[in-house]
């Protein structure tokens, strides 16, 4: 339920107005303070709220149920974009495009520093690579696991790029404490242990779409993160499974504004698990850029035929550098 404030409302009527919802219902309160109003939205069991009783205050403009069941999410309940700092150069969100580049996987040193300082210098803001990897296969490269973080940590120590990478399992979370953005894999999108877990970090969490999860479903899985506390939740569309099988994955545009409409959450998009194929990640990144996202996820490979994962999908630092021009110029054009 949503109960918009008048702005008249002094901090005093605020205080008694919240305290008396709290002790006659069995709801929490999460409270938006916007520019021209406050917003109140009541979590929990509703159904006893006395709507009339509500409306009927002088401090109360307006009041209306929301149907959708994600709640802290739902960009009804925070009218406003979310922005995510992330260090003093990077804020998601915040209307600018964010490029997180690198490899699907950690290899070695020389291959995880010599992709960092490539890519940016070609633009990117963010380290991605897999240290911790979910493949298919048992038989297949299963990541350098700790070895993997602590080679992103002196990539990032070399050029200053916050890291991002997957976590696995909940008794990984200690492991990750140094890590700048958590990634939830589309594999354990519904893993709500491991949601649940994150939800009691301070940690921005980068949540990508499953594979065949609805939107919907997908809202649920960051209103599991945000129903600990942790507000700090990217959503990622990476493409979803459909009849086609030209593409590793179908990339859904229309996810964007529909994240946006629905959700004050930023949007990242991951033009290489949608493709599947290089050649195919400029159009798509352009696309997402188009359409609005907040910022983008590219595997970027100093040597892709002999990538340990998803080297057919990845470009080499010179493709990713004219890749990431052409989406600053589009960026920049579509804002003149
Ligand atoms: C990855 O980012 O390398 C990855 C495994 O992604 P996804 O969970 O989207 O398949
Ligand atoms: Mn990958």
């Amino acid at each position: 339920m949503i109960i918009v404030l008048k702005p008249t409302t002094t901090p005093e009527q605020l205080v008694n107005f919240t305290e008396k919802l709290k002790n006659d219902y069995d709801v929490k309160i999460n409270r938006w303070d916007g520019v021209h109003s406050t917003v109140l939205g009541l979590i929990g069991d509703t159904t006893q709220v006395d709507i009339e009783y509500i409306e009927a205050q002088d401090i109360v403009e307006s009041v209306k149920r929301v149907q959708e069941p994600y709640k802290k999410a739902n960009r009804k309940f925070h009218p406003e974009n979310t922005k995510i700092k992330i260090n003093d150069n990077v804020t998601i969100g915040d209307g600018s495009l964010h490029i997180m580049a690198g490899p699907c996987s950690v290899e070695n040193e020389r291959q995880i520093v010599d992709i960092a300082k490539s890519v940016q210098a070609s633009g990117a803001t963010l380290l991605r690579g897999g240290a911790f990897k979910p493949r298919t296969s048992p038989y297949a490269f299963q990541g350098l696991k700790a070895e993997g973080l602590d080679l992103l940590k002196i990539a990032r120590k070399e050029t200053g790029l916050p890291i991002v990478t997957e976590i696995m399992r909940v008794s990984h979370i200690d492991m990750f404490e140094n890590v700048d953005i958590i990634q939830v894999g589309a594999r354990n999108m519904q893993n709500f242990e491991l949601l649940k877990e994150l939800g009691k970090i301070d940690k921005p969490i980068l949540l990508k779409r499953g594979l065949s999860a609805t939107i919907e479903e997908w809202l649920m899985s960051a209103e599991y993160i945000m129903a600990g506390g942790n507000d700090k939740v990217m959503l990622c569309e990476r493409g979803i499974r459909t009849y086609e099988t030209f593409t590793r994955n179908t990339l859904d545009i229309s996810a964007i504004p529909v994240i946006k409409k629905l959700s004050h959450l930023p949007v990242i998009i991951d033009p290489s698990h949608a493709a599947g194929k290089s050649w195919l990640v400029e159009p798509l990144a352009m696309a997402a850029v188009a359409a609005g996202a907040d910022g983008l996820i590219i595997e970027v490979h100093n040597d892709p035929p002999h990538a340990l994962s998803d080297g057919a999908q990845s470009l080499t630092p010179k493709q990713f550098d004219e890749v990431a021009k052409k989406l600053f110029s589009l960026k920049k054009a579509l804002h003149s």
